[in-house]
């Protein structure tokens, strides 16, 4: 087994993100960001208090991209801005990064109003409604007690396997038919080609669209510049691995754009700095890789017992929840590199460094 430095690599300076926009879109206003790409900003009554929404010059009109959750301030900031600077505007269709309600929340809205389609992933399109049909299945007993043996007490499992709940519900029905976004397609928006790309880990099958000709990336949720973004293993896939999607994303995003490119992200500024913004978020993740194993090196703990390693500051229970499922997923990715293995002890679920010999983190 490879031991990992737990100190974090220093990243160059010279390297760190640069912002061209000081400032964002207030409400009712629009920012163009290059031509023909316009950005505005959709308000969240969250702590992360937006997300932002773009709108690009397409053949006979704008495609709207993202649109705020189905909440009362969200429609309004809609309203402000389709009677101000988009009064008059023809609206050709919807396109969604993914199915987080923050992002496709008023698509069913929009669509309807403007008649147009919606376009996305099938895993988006799919997830959407599957939560839409039975937001409350996953409070089902078996999903409990997968909470209760790692280590979660009642309580606890009651809370992580019921968060967000209401928040998913915030959603307008979806339109009955969509267009289906694959990585690998191109997407012709008023005479400019994205190339559709799709990276897992925070959501499945989110869609980024990227112009060759621009070097302009629509990054959705997957690359933020200070904003990691969340990284859960949820209980109806328990040995997923979306860390080590994320991470596979992140490497071909490095690899496969330009490092000037212009990241247009669904939440904070836009940025120059792809690669840098990667590297960082890759060491991140290696860093809390490297935590854990030094913490169960020489003994078998549970994830509720790990989650403090990861997360040592006082924790409301639903800060908690995520915590516990972002911790699963740092597990779980070293548990697929062999470097850590479960055991089944006394009706809990427990994890210990693998025997000398076996795995390696990349
Ligand atoms: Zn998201
Ligand atoms: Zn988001």
């Amino acid at each position: 087994m490879r031991r990992i430095d737990a100190k974090m690599p220093p990243m160059p300076l010279e390297d760190a993100p640069r912002y061209p926009f000081v400032d964002a879109p207030g409400p009712g206003q629009i920012f163009e960001v290059a031509p023909g790409i316009f950005w505005a900003r959709i308000p969240l009554p969250f702590q992360l208090n937006h997300v932002n929404v773009y709108l690009i010059q397409d053949d006979e009109g704008w495609a709207i991209v993202d649109t705020g959750i189905a909440h009362d301030d969200a429609k309004a900031a809609w309203e402000a801005l389709l009677s101000g600077p988009l009064a008059g505007w023809t609206i050709t269709k919807v396109i969604i990064t993914h199915y987080h309600p923050d992002h496709i929340g008023l698509a069913g809205w929009l669509c309807e109003r403007f008649n147009v389609p919606l376009l996305t992933s099938q895993a988006s399109y799919l997830s959407c409604i599957n939560l839409a049909l039975d937001p409350g299945a996953l409070e089902a007993r078996p999903y409990r007690d997968f909470y209760v043996q790692h280590g979660l007490t009642e309580e606890m499992a009651s809370i992580v396997s019921t968060q967000g709940h209401a928040y998913q519900r915030m959603v307008a029905p979806l339109p009955l038919t969509f267009r289906r976004l694959v990585a690998g397609d191109h997407l012709l928006l008023g005479g400019r080609r994205f190339d559709v790309l799709s990276g897992d880990g925070h959501a499945p099958e989110q869609i980024m669209l990227f112009s060759p000709q621009d070097h302009i990336l629509l990054a959705a949720d997957q690359v933020i510049a200070k904003i990691t973004p969340n990284i859960s293993v949820w209980a109806i896939e328990p040995d997923g691995d979306p860390l080590g999607l994320y991470l596979r994303s992140l490497h071909a995003l490095m690899s496969s754009l330009p490092a000037d490119t212009l990241v247009l992200p669904g939440h904070q500024l836009p940025f120059i700095g792809l690669h840098h913004r990667c590297s960082e978020l890759i060491s991140h993740h290696q860093h809390r890789c490297a935590l854990i194993t030094d913490a169960c090196r020489s003994k078998f703990m549970t994830l509720a017992e790990l989650l403090p390693v990861l997360f040592p500051r006082p924790l409301d229970p639903h800060q908690r929840g995520f915590a516990f499922s972002e911790t699963h997923a740092h597990v779980n990715r070293m548990v697929a590199e062999k470097i850590l293995v479960w055991r089944y002890h006394d009706n809990l679920r427990q994890v210990a460094a693998a025997p000398t010999g076996c795995g390696q983190f990349k």
